[in-house]
């Protein structure tokens, strides 16, 4: 018989990239796209796409059953009745919302996720006072508009872009104080990730190389996709990524929300995410070293004496997970004049805080943590992991992929 493969896309913030899959969950291929500065985001995003689908093999590519995508997590169009951009669209980390954030705040019921600068229903609520807004008649997603470019169907979403649009994961409906809105009509259709939509439309099947069979399915975030593609999947395994900050992301039987702590839970089945976001982070270390002086000093470190010195490293002052204080200072004194016992300092404190922000979750209510995943920037540090595992005292696991477009394939797979 033929073998089924499923292709999983993830839009991040400078590129994008593709993994073809088996039913094994082993990664056949990947493709990647750089989206270079051209001005018109959607019409490189639609290049970007059709590119990186048509880089496979035809041979892969003609037995493809299921593809999902991912994108960046409240980045939102305006399409017209034809699905055309009527706008580009607001990234991400646009907070152009903040005008619509005292209304937002009348509106929504206290400590929602949509209550934010960034959200999707501030970027929508920004946008009904725009003058070409009676133009719209759908509010999408990044990845919700790159698979209607695949499947056709308009004004459908899933409940992981759709919960800072205010949609209710737990009721699986708006709620009533959004429903009454007038912008109550643009809101997509919110389906489970990874449910299949529609089958690929034909002629992009055919352009493509894809079967007629082919499913589109409801998509995700980028950083749940990276969940997901490290493998955590019982409730107690938790992700940390060292990117630029550090980000906390534990599985858990029951959601947390805790708006003064900036911490709130995305539906995985009939399980939660857990999620907070601490301002510490590699960002801290690169004001200080290079790459490369990261990988030669930490291999100096003695990892299982605990360094005395007590930092918080952040970059500016500002803290919301685990300590919330607008106001919190940088603490990065005593520096000493020794480069390998400073960084030593660094990667401790931060593992404590990494350590306080997973007992802070587990006070709120969420599972206890049991077993540690590691992505992003530091994930290749192995004398920062021989530190966090003795501040931390749980198992850490190689991640089965660190590529957000392995969990998108993941999604499609198990989805179909
Ligand atoms: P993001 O996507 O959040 O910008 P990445 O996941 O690409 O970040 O990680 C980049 C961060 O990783 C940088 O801030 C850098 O300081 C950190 N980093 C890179 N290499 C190392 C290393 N060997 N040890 C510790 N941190 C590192």
């Amino acid at each position: 018989i033929d073998p089924a493969f499923y292709l999983g896309i993830d839009f991040g913030t400078s590129g994008a990239r593709a993994v073809v899959m088996d039913a094994h969950e082993q990664q056949l291929a990947e493709t990647r796209y750089t989206f270079g500065n051209n001005r018109d985001r959607t019409a490189t995003w639609r290049i970007a796409l059709f590119s990186l689908i048509r880089d496979f093999p035809t041979e892969l590519r003609n037995q493809i059953r299921g593809i999902a995508i991912d994108g960046t997590s409240s980045t939102v169009l305006l399409c017209d009745r034809a699905g055309n951009p009527l706008d580009q669209p607001l990234l991400y980390n646009d907070d152009r919302g903040q005008a619509v954030l005292p209304t937002l705040q009348r509106i929504a019921p206290p400590d929602h996720p949509v209550l934010s600068a960034t959200s999707s229903l501030a970027k929508l609520l920004w946008w009904q006072q725009q003058s070409h807004f009676s133009a719209a008649r759908y509010l999408l997603h990044q990845a919700d508009w790159l698979a209607y470019l695949l499947h056709g169907q308009l004004g459908v979403s899933d409940y992981h872009n759709s919960l800072k649009l205010g949609y209710d994961v737990v009721h699986f409906c708006y709620p009533d104080w959004l429903t009454r809105l007038a912008i109550a009509d643009l809101l997509p259709s919110v389906r489970v990730p990874g449910e299949a939509i529609a089958p690929i439309l034909p002629s992009v099947g055919e352009e493509l190389g894809l079967p007629p069979d082919c499913q589109v399915c409801a998509g995700t975030t980028d950083s749940i996709a990276a969940f997901l593609a490290s493998g955590a999947q019982v409730p107690g395994d938790a992700v940390t990524s060292l990117g630029s900050t550090l980000v906390l992301k534990l599985l858990s039987h029951i959601p947390v929300e805790n708006a003064h702590f900036g911490i709130y839970s995305h539906r995985l089945g009939d399980r939660w995410l857990v999620g907070g976001a601490s301002n510490t982070g590699g960002a801290v270390l690169q004001q200080f070293f290079t790459v490369e002086q990261l990988q030669y000093l930490s291999q100096q470190i003695p990892t299982h004496q605990e360094s005395a010195l007590n930092y918080y490293p952040l970059l500016k002052p500002g803290e919301r997970f685990p300590i919330n204080d607008p106001q919190l200072q940088p603490r990065l004194q005593p520096r000493p004049s020794n480069a390998v016992t400073f960084l030593h300092g660094l990667l401790e404190s931060m593992a404590r805080i990494e350590a306080e922000g997973y007992a802070q979750l587990q006070a709120l209510g969420a599972t206890p943590l049991s077993c540690i995943y590691t992505a992003g920037g530091g994930a290749a540090n192995t004398a920062w992991s021989q530190i966090r595992a003795r501040q931390l005292g749980v198992t850490f696991r190689q991640a089965a992929s660190g590529d957000a477009a392995y969990g998108a394939a993941l999604l499609a797979f198990r989805g179909c």
